[in-house]
């Protein structure tokens, strides 16, 4: 038996959490304080991305003690915080939805803000962080992605990094139903809303535990982020290629004629190899990034589930709004 339509929360918060025990009684208090506070109805939507740590009974308490606002969506294993977000969605009713991370490094208090932007008519309210609290080459990895997004791309985020965002629930449909394996969250989202804004949110140092990304797999949401929205770097290798084969064209007539002229030559043969070197350096480049697009193409092509799950816990039965 599904719920009656009216008894649907206004807002849902959906946390992704992955080894927060440390954390997750601080997020509680905090939390549900401000939520409370907002005299609105509302849900929050627990997912464990499995957490080999005492995250899930955690939850599983959370969820006891405030069973009518809570929802726990456990995972079976570990499948990454974007797919621990969709789990999120796919099991959230509020006509607002909004993320956060659980490790209190956006404030919770900064919800009714957001909450207000989405009165206000906006559809997607993303959020720019006053002062970021990460270490320096997070900072400079994050800022030249930024750029680079913001050139090959239509996506327009000042701040691609915080998760503190909000959508409506209209924006999350489509979302949901798009089938792409891998994907950045706020940039799809951000494609598929119709009025979108930014405000300024504070952000602080992780209360408790530690980051859950490495420079590998930030490297790799990077690279998901650029491959995922955008053809251009293809299209600029192309672009080169034409370049440097015009060029490459005009040094042999050169090297030709001046054989013809003024006889065979030896100097300068490192001269040539530093060239040759430069354009293999190139073409390994592209092949390379061939290579993201077709390993892109490859996961997709598996149409493997994005996410499994192990055990919801609700009040009601609910029919989650994706099956996979
Ligand atoms: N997270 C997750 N699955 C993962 C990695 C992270 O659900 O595989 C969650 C994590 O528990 C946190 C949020 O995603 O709530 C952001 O992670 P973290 O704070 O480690 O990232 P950072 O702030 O360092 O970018
Ligand atoms: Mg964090």
């Amino acid at each position: 038996m599904s719920e009656p339509a009216e008894t649907r929360p206004d807002i849902s918060v959906i946390i992704p959490a992955y080894n927060e025990e440390s954390v997750l009684p601080l997020l509680f208090a905090r939390l549900y304080t401000v939520m409370d506070q907002l005299g609105r109805p509302y849900e929050i939507v627990f997912v464990d991305d499995g957490s080999q740590d005492r995250t899930a009974q955690l939850l599983q308490q959370q969820f006891q003690a405030r069973p009518a606002t809570t929802r726990v969506v456990i995972l079976k294993t570990n499948f990454g915080q974007h797919a621990a977000i969709m789990a999120g969605f796919s099991h959230s009713r509020g006509q607002y939805i909004i993320t956060l991370d659980a490790d209190l490094q956006n404030p919770p208090e900064e919800i009714p803000n957001l909450v207000a932007k989405m009165d206000e008519g906006f559809d997607y309210v993303g959020t720019i962080r006053r002062k970021r609290q990460d270490v320096l080459w997070r900072h400079v990895a994050s800022r030249a992605m930024n750029r680079l997004r913001e050139k090959i791309t239509r996506i327009r985020i000042t701040d691609q990094g915080c998760m503190l965002r909000g959508y409506h629930r209209e924006v999350i449909l489509p979302l949901l139903s798009s089938r792409e394996s891998f994907t950045f969250i706020p940039a799809l989202a951000y494609l598929y809303a119709g009025n979108t804004t930014e405000i300024v949110v504070e952000h602080e140092e992780r209360a408790a535990g530690r980051s859950k990304y490495s420079l590998f797999s930030l490297i790799q949401l990077y690279f998901d982020l650029m491959t995922g929205f955008s053809a251009t770097p293809l299209r600029l290798f192309s672009l080169t290629g034409i370049g440097v084969a015009m060029a490459s064209f005009c040094f042999v007539v050169y090297l030709t004629i001046r054989r013809i002229i003024v006889g065979p030559e030896v100097e300068g043969v490192f001269t040539l190899f530093a060239i040759v070197f430069f354009l293999i350096g190139i073409s390994l480049f592209g092949m390379g990034m061939m290579g993201e697009y077709l390993g892109r193409i490859y996961h997709q092509t598996k149409q493997r589930p994005r996410y499994l799950v192990r055990t919801v816990l609700e009040p009601f039965p609910t029919t989650p709004l994706d099956h996979t």
